[in-house]
């Protein structure tokens, strides 16, 4: 398979190539040149299949022979036996028509995880057979950082600088990224947003030469492995329900667009998925453009769900590219609005197009400590604020008429996040053992101003 830039820029590369360099030459997003097609017929064998398995096949067609199938196998087996659930991605039954696809049994209790497991291996795998070793660069709002370190840290093949924004992390969250010592971590906070985060991040891999002698490589979900991982869970969940020939509909609590887009991708190859509604909190970009067909970049609110107080979406790019019949010139003329005025408005055929796939849905603050309340009084579950947006928005969303199942993708352990749950059930929901002495580990990383220059000779000073 391989993989084309949304810019419409460059030569195609093959899958080991979008891996190791994250972000495309022209500054688009890789894409594969066609998705790869799943009859009712393969998806009624691929239901018997257990997570890794499946994994395996959904993935091999997406990495083509970049990666020998034994080996990809074994990469596999070895990410996800790191989950501490059997089932890998649990479904929860929540009532007749309501499931929770339980995200959070990873090493660091979100659903980064999933994915991360597995593109770190995939590193380490890859650059220990060319010899070489390279730079990983992150923005986080929380969870990724915590994520990525835990597939990195230790690995020979990389150094990992993870920009978080100073003050504006779960305590939690923090301390799962600033308690790892290996010597390939650093850490660095932002006097910023998580925006200015990621802004920061692009500006370091438009700025060629520090990108050349840095060997910068990303390993946010702007980099497809990233995203690719996450296409297995859709079909896990539909497939575990018996639907490999009736829609099933989704609920996702978004930021980025990442895990979002992984489900549309799913559809695309093939998997009757229906609706897919994008929930967010109050930073709700995303439910204003389907709503007006404009695209218009506000000012970040710090909400309860800190992981989606995000207003510029990255994969948000890769589904104009299709929502524009995969013409580059379209996203091309979309994203430099973008960055010269902070909007623009969807073509009539684009913007109908994103609304046959997904519906939208903005959950306050007020809805979402209500939702954590009313579904520990339904079901005694906590959940955490995140999956509650989820949560929220598919009760609203969900259509009374119709029989099709409902999976609200939870997307965080509730531990993450124990003052949002407490305040709103009275109860504080424990974290797993593993993480009992987190508190009391010591910290490591540096707080750096929202400048370039800064960050960069910060981490010329560490490679
Ligand atoms: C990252 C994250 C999200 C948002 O996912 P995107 O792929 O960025 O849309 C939602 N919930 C949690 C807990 C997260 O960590």
């Amino acid at each position: 398979m391989n993989y084309i830039s949304t810019r419409g820029g460059g030569s195609p590369v093959d899958f080991e190539t979008a891996l190791l360099t994250g972000l495309a030459g022209d500054g688009g997003l890789y894409v594969p040149e066609s998705w790869p097609q799943f009859s009712t017929a393969e998806l009624t064998r691929l239901a018997r299949l257990d997570y890794a398995e499946l994994a395996f096949e959904v993935m091999a067609p997406l990495v083509g022979d970049a990666i020998p199938s034994a080996r990809l196998q074994s990469l596999i087996d070895a990410a996800y036996d790191s989950f501490d659930h059997k089932a890998v991605t649990p479904l929860v039954q929540l009532d007749r028509r309501n499931w929770l696809l339980e995200l959070f049994h990873g090493p660091t209790l979100a659903f980064k995880d999933v994915a991360l497991q597995l593109v770190g291996r995939l590193f380490d795998d890859v650059l220990t057979r060319r010899k070489a070793r390279v730079t990983i660069l992150v923005a986080t709002s929380g969870d990724t950082g915590s994520a990525a370190i835990h597939a990195i840290a230790g690995r020979a093949a990389a150094d990992i600088f993870v920009l978080h924004p100073h003050g504006r992390t779960s305590d939690i969250q923090r301390l799962q990224m600033t308690t790892v010592t290996e010597p390939n971590v650093h850490n660095i906070a932002i006097e910023g947003t998580f925006d200015d985060c990621q802004a920061l991040v692009k500006a370091m891999f438009n700025d060629s030469d520090f990108r050349d002698k840095a060997r910068l490589s990303g390993m946010n979900s702007i980099n497809w492995a990233r995203v690719m991982p996450q296409i297995v869970y859709y079909f896990h969940a539909a497939l575990s329900l018996g639907r490999e020939s009736r829609p099933t509909d989704f609920s996702v609590p978004t930021g980025n667009f990442g895990d979002i887009y992984a489900g549309f991708a799913a559809k695309r190859m093939g998997l009757p998925v229906g609706q897919l509604i994008i929930a967010t909190n109050v930073n709700d970009i995303l439910a204003r453009t389907l709503a007006t067909g404009r695209y218009a970049v506000g000012e970040v609110s710090q909400t309860i769900s800190p992981s989606m107080d995000i207003q510029i979406s990255s994969n948000f790019e890769r589904l104009l590219f299709d929502a524009a019949g995969r013409d580059p010139a379209a996203g091309r003329r979309y994203m430099d609005g973008l960055s010269q005025s902070g909007a623009f408005t969807l073509s009539e055929a684009a913007h109908q197009a994103i609304c046959e796939d997904f519906a939208a849905c903005r959950i306050d603050e007020a809805e979402t400590r209500a939702e954590i309340a009313q579904s520990y009084r339904e079901t005694g579950m906590l959940i955490d604020p995140h999956s509650a947006v989820g949560r929220a928005a598919a009760r609203r969303q969900i259509q009374p008429d119709r029989e099709t199942p409902m999976v609200t993708l939870a997307t965080a352990h509730p531990g993450k996040f124990p003052d949002a749950v407490q305040e709103a059930t009275g109860q504080t929901p424990a974290l797993p053992e593993r993480y009992a002495d987190l508190r009391e580990r010591e910290e490591r990383y540096e707080i750096l101003p929202n400048d370039l220059q800064a960050v960069e000779s910060f981490i010329k000073a560490r490679i």
